[in-house]
């Protein structure tokens, strides 16, 4: 079978290969301690299922304005507004099923072939398989554990070039729970002004943070008019199933995306957008518990990784991963890298981890090797399956 040629530059999300893998091995009967979904194991709070189903029983069901409910613009323009501390209006706010269409959209409104676009690596496969398939120029942005994988102002500098369209960043950091400081945002800030770059600035681990306040790069003087803003409601809320996100962005842009919108799926889900106007009005107390139970499992996590010989791990700071560093253990066992490590652990330990290559190519002169965990499971499957890596590497080496 023939396809279009543009096919060849769409990515994937080669996590999903390893969820295949657990699927099956889980068909055969095996009981996978799996670390590798990237999604609350929470059930979305009771206050907001319930304004979901009303909305279907009062007829919410008919197509809705393309870039959102006006009520929901409104709600969000006005969370974002207050959480950013700058000033959006509901016309900034486009409303879509999930942050994931968002990225389609804002890059296929603003890349023209050629349009080189910096994104941090190891960061979210879906910037780099997009700026692609748009035909951009990806540059990755090493992110580096001594820095606790936040990026070398040298390595940006480097990075950005006369061609450079848009910066991609995200903090808190998937996959390595990394957050940008303040003096990170203010340097990314001043090159994207001087050089006329977007930023498109991935918040949907904003309220997942452990320690100080969430910064966006949107409220420094000057960037809110450059800055597209994207934020869901997927992981706080524990709604991955509803698909509901936003961007925040110029009016102009968002004339230019409503456009896509219009030709792609004409709206999201309405009743899906009542259940989100009551996430944000509703009382945030299940927010509050899972974030506590998340910085439980953090240290828990944490501490167990470090017991286990030839492995070291950070803390993160924000989102519900950890990247520890396996370069040792590697080299104690001979393998290869980190995909030979994750094949080992899954087939001998029956324990799901994502290798660091599901997070882009390693970059020029990366030499270390790491594992993602989520740990959006519960603190007993955190536990069990420590135990079988720990087992399995130490009896091995
Ligand atoms: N951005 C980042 C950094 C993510 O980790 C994810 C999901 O894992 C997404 C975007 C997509 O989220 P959504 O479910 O809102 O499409």
């Amino acid at each position: 079978m023939e396809f279009a040629k543009r096919m060849d530059k769409l990515g994937t999300e080669n996590s999903f290969e390893v969820l295949a893998q657990v699927t099956k091995l889980k068909e055969e009967g095996k009981n996978i301690i799996n670390f590798g979904v990237g999604e609350p194991d929470f059930d979305t709070p009771l206050n907001i299922k319930k304004a979901g189903i009303r909305a279907i029983e009062e007829n919410k069901t008919h197509y809705g304005p393309p870039a959102g409910i006006p009520d929901f613009r409104r709600e969000v323009a006005k969370y974002v507004s207050k959480t950013r501390e700058i000033d959006v209006c509901a016309d900034e706010v486009l409303i879509t099923s999930g942050v994931k269409p968002m990225i389609f959209y804002v890059m296929h409104a603003l890349i023209e072939e050629g349009d080189e676009v910096v994104y941090p690596n190891p960061g979210y496969p879906g910037y780099e398989s997009i700026i692609n398939f748009v035909g951009g120029k990806s540059i990755p942005l090493p992110l580096l554990e001594e820095k606790k994988f936040s990026f070398d102002i040298n390595d940006l500098k480097k990075a950005v070039t006369a061609k450079t369209k848009m910066i991609v960043i995200n903090s808190p950091e998937n996959p390595t729970g990394s957050i940008l400081s303040q003096e990170d945002l203010e340097e990314i800030a001043e090159i994207a002004i001087k050089k006329n770059i977007w930023v498109l600035s991935d918040e949907i681990y904003g309220r997942i943070m452990y320690s100080g306040q969430f910064k966006s790069i949107s409220s420094i003087p000057g960037m809110k008019e450059r800055t597209i803003i994207l934020d869901g409601f997927s992981k706080i809320y524990a709604m991955t199933g509803w698909r509901l996100g936003y961007g925040v962005m110029v009016k102009d842009l968002a004339e230019q995306v409503i456009r896509l919108q219009i030709n792609v799926d004409t709206c999201s889900a309405t009743f899906t957008q009542y259940a989100g106007i009551e996430a944000y009005r509703g009382l945030q107390d299940t927010t509050y518990e899972m974030l506590k139970e998340y910085r439980e499992r953090r240290d828990l996590i944490v501490k167990g990784l470090n017991d286990i010989n030839g492995i070291s791990c950070l803390v993160p700071e924000g989102a519900f991963y950890v990247f520890p560093n396996v370069t040792k253990v590697c080299k104690s066992l001979g393998l290869q890298d980190c995909r030979e490590l994750q094949r080992l652990i899954l087939q001998k330990a029956d324990v799901a981890v994502l290798p660091r290559t599901s997070f882009g190519v390693k970059n020029i002169g990366e030499k270390e090797e790491y594992l993602r965990l989520s740990y959006a499971i519960s603190k007993e499957n955190i536990i069990e399956g420590l135990v079988r890596i720990k087992n399995l590497l130490e009896n091995n080496i």
